[in-house]
């Protein structure tokens, strides 16, 4: 085989998602197993959503993971730059070439031209929504419009006819229809590259052998084998990984459970055990065995053993896990070191102490104060968080909207947290104090009243935060979908008042 080079490209626009640290698992893997490289390439080629705070939390995430890279922006390498953003000219430069070649061409729609052709496909029931209007232009038409100073995207030539067929490592051959592949935008109208560009140009160019990744990206890969093709190189291989599930069978979501790697660390998982669980997620070893050490699955390591159909996330098998490992990785020596690492040192405990200074009597007091640091679970009761004044419903939109409104102001901060708790109160019309904040003491502390909520929201953080949140709505019984639906409506308009339920009590 020749060199395998093989790489991940996280996109920076949110938390660190156990996603991420899935398919890096079996980059990893697959790379050690063979002496290859792993790269690490940061695709924020969407100017808009793409933040350095991401990505660096990506570093420090996958860091906690141990899953080293050797080529990334960080640590450089002989291909860089590998941040997408700073190769904008580099994609400029294979778009000419494309056009050059009549592989592509300059599309002049506008968006209202955009959402017509949208609506109608729709109408017709057709999979591809641009109807190419602007693929048999003159160059006379072409060079009329760029004089005007009319803004221009650049699209794909997608064959009209025939089918793409591929074998993936994983699922096998794939044939797909090329009518029902849009005429793909490989640059946009601001000069920017989409995904599908960048990404083909930067792995033809990092020397990449081996594309790993999630099956979200198995529909993109007939429009990426067509510009191997057109450019004149050779695509590397292709394994789709199958997708993490929820409990409920669908794609793994932050709306009904923590993905952020933050929050397992936070949580006091391991991250031996991380690694282990995630690599059952897609993988199985011979006899099922499910604790295994990293280094045994990448000796053993066969793509074959790779499950076709997507893995369920299953927390209680994680703890499972987790268990094992401290019990027979952790001598009980080394255990008091593993727990310092985690919350018991002077960074953290450093931040309770503004926090307890003024509040304890004596230190036996500290672990009764702040005991909702360290735990997992909160001891709910439904007298608790509806302290008796409010429905269970009522209780559970209060706090489905926190959460909705924490990500409107992009802030699950102290500041972020006090302002949504205070304009949650008002669209509910709801007394913030008794009401909300009694409720927000309840699901996050587990008592009614406890250290400063908000300086206790910034140190608990983000992850941990929301998934009390969610924690809580599970408990009081969901929302269900109708309900959900209904509140979704209700929020857009911020017409929540009619929502509020109260006990009679
Ligand atoms: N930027 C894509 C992502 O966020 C990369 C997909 C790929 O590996 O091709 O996952």
């Amino acid at each position: 085989m020749e060199q395998v080079r093989v790489r991940i490209g996280p996109s920076p626009t949110g938390d660190p998602h156990v996603g991420t640290a899935y398919i890096a698992l079996f980059n990893y893997i697959f790379a050690k197993h063979h002496q290859g490289k792993f790269i690490l390439r940061i695709e924020d080629t969407d100017q808009s959503r793409s933040k350095l705070e991401y990505e660096e939390n990506i570093y420090k995430a996958l860091r906690w993971t141990g899953l080293e890279w050797d080529e990334g922006p960080d640590v450089g390498g002989d291909y860089g730059p590998y941040r997408q953003s700073e190769r904008t000219k580099i994609y400029q430069e294979h778009v000419q070439m494309l056009l050059d070649k009549g592989a592509a061409y300059k599309c002049f729609a506008t968006k209202e031209e955009l959402m017509e052709m949208r609506e109608m496909s729709a109408k017709l029931g057709k999979r591809s929504a641009y109807d190419r209007r602007y693929r048999n232009m003159t160059p006379e038409e072409i060079a009329e419009k760029e004089k005007a100073g009319l803004p221009c995207t650049v699209r794909l030539k997608v064959p009209l006819t025939g089918d793409c067929v591929f074998d993936d490592g994983i699922k096998g051959r794939i044939t797909t229809p090329w009518a029902d592949i849009d005429d793909q935008i490989l640059l946009k109208s601001d000069g920017f590259p989409t995904y599908h560009l960048a990404n083909v140009v930067d792995d033809q160019l990092m020397g990449i052998s081996h594309v790993i990744r999630g099956d979200e990206w198995i529909s993109s890969t007939p429009k990426h084998i067509l510009l191997y093709e057109v450019f004149g190189w050779k695509p590397p291989e292709f394994l789709h990984m199958p997708l993490l599930l929820g409990r409920d069978g669908k794609k793994l979501s932050k709306r009904k459970n923590p993905t952020s790697i933050f929050y397992y660390r936070d949580s006091g998982y391991l991250q031996e055990a991380f690694i282990n669980f995630l690599s059952l997620m897609g993988y199985s070893m011979p006899g099922d065995k499910e604790i295994y050490p990293l280094d045994e699955l990448i000796r053993e390591f066969d793509p074959k053993r790779i499950g076709i159909s997507g893995a369920f996330f299953d927390i209680q098998k994680f703890d499972w896990i987790n268990q094992q490992y401290l019990i027979n990785n952790i001598p009980e020596e080394k255990l008091w070191d593993r727990l310092k690492e985690w919350s018991f040192n002077d960074d953290f405990m450093q931040k309770l102490m503004p926090l307890v200074h003024t509040r304890i009597k004596t230190f036996g007091e500290f672990m009764e104060l702040c005991e909702f640091f360290f735990i997992n679970h909160i001891p709910y009761t439904e007298e608790g968080l509806t302290s008796g004044k409010i429905t269970n419903d009522t209780a559970m939109y209060l706090l489905q909207t926190m959460i909705w409104r924490m990500e409107e102001l992009e802030d699950f901060g102290r500041k972020g947290f006090e302002q949504a708790s205070r304009d949650i109160a008002e669209y509910f019309g709801v007394n913030h104090k008794k009401i909300v904040m009694r409720l927000l003491f309840a699901t996050l502390i587990g008592k009614p009243t406890g250290p400063p909520l908000f300086d206790s929201v910034e140190i608990l953080g983000k992850d941990r935060t929301r998934a009390r949140f969610l924690q809580a709505i599970e408990f009081l019984g969901g929302i269900s979908n109708k309900k959900l639906s209904n509140l979704t409506k209700a929020w857009n308009s911020k017409e929540l008042k009619d929502l509020v339920e109260k006990t009679t009590g």
